[in-house]
């Protein structure tokens, strides 16, 4: 099955220039959706992961379920003022703007094997943000894995870690 047939190119949005990868027709085809899923599951089967973690909001998606298959526990990594206790904060540079991330303190402990999920890796400072806070956590981040990569962009070379995706650009 071709993904890249279930990935809509919305072109000025959220701003003029940037060319959107939706995922929407990926997740309401009920074969597209198991398909991508099986897909990033077998990225990350044999890693041993103890905790995954989505980045807001595309990345909760697969990133829950993503846990659940690799029997780990899922942590959300949201944008400010989302999460109730107590927080570690990344400021961090997306395509379109700056922005920061915040992550509960006490969500992944020492020495805790860490997946981290999105969709789209794209200048790579939002994963790099994400990576920073399970570093900052006491995490080892064992792989970021993403549905896709915009290669071009060159997100890649922030990240310090090893990097997957699904379908690349
Ligand atoms: P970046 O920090 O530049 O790697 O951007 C990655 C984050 O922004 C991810 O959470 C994506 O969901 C979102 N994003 C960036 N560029 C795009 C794009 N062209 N299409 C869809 N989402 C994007």
């Amino acid at each position: 099955m071709d993904l890249d047939t279930y990935i809509r190119d919305i072109e000025n949005f959220p701003k003029p220039g940037i060319v959107f990868k939706d995922i929407t027709p990926l997740l309401s085809n009920k074969e597209a959706l198991n398909t991508c899923f099986e897909a990033l599951h077998a990225l990350a089967a044999d890693l041993n992961i103890d905790k995954v973690v989505g980045i807001e909001s595309r990345g909760f998606f697969f990133g829950t379920m993503l846990a659940n298959k690799l029997n780990a526990g899922f942590v959300p990594v949201r944008k400010p003022g989302k999460l109730p206790y107590t927080t570690f904060e990344e400021r961090y540079e997306l395509e379109y703007g700056t922005d920061s991330l915040q992550m509960h303190t006490d969500a992944i402990r020492e020495g805790e094997h860490v997946l981290i999920h999105d969709d789209v890796l794209a200048t790579g400072g939002t994963a790099k943000a994400a990576c920073d806070l399970v570093t900052k956590a006491g995490g080892i981040i064992v792989q970021c894995n993403f549905i896709m990569e915009l290669e071009f962009l060159k997100g890649s070379e922030k990240i310090a870690f090893p990097i997957k995706s699904v379908v690349k650009y």
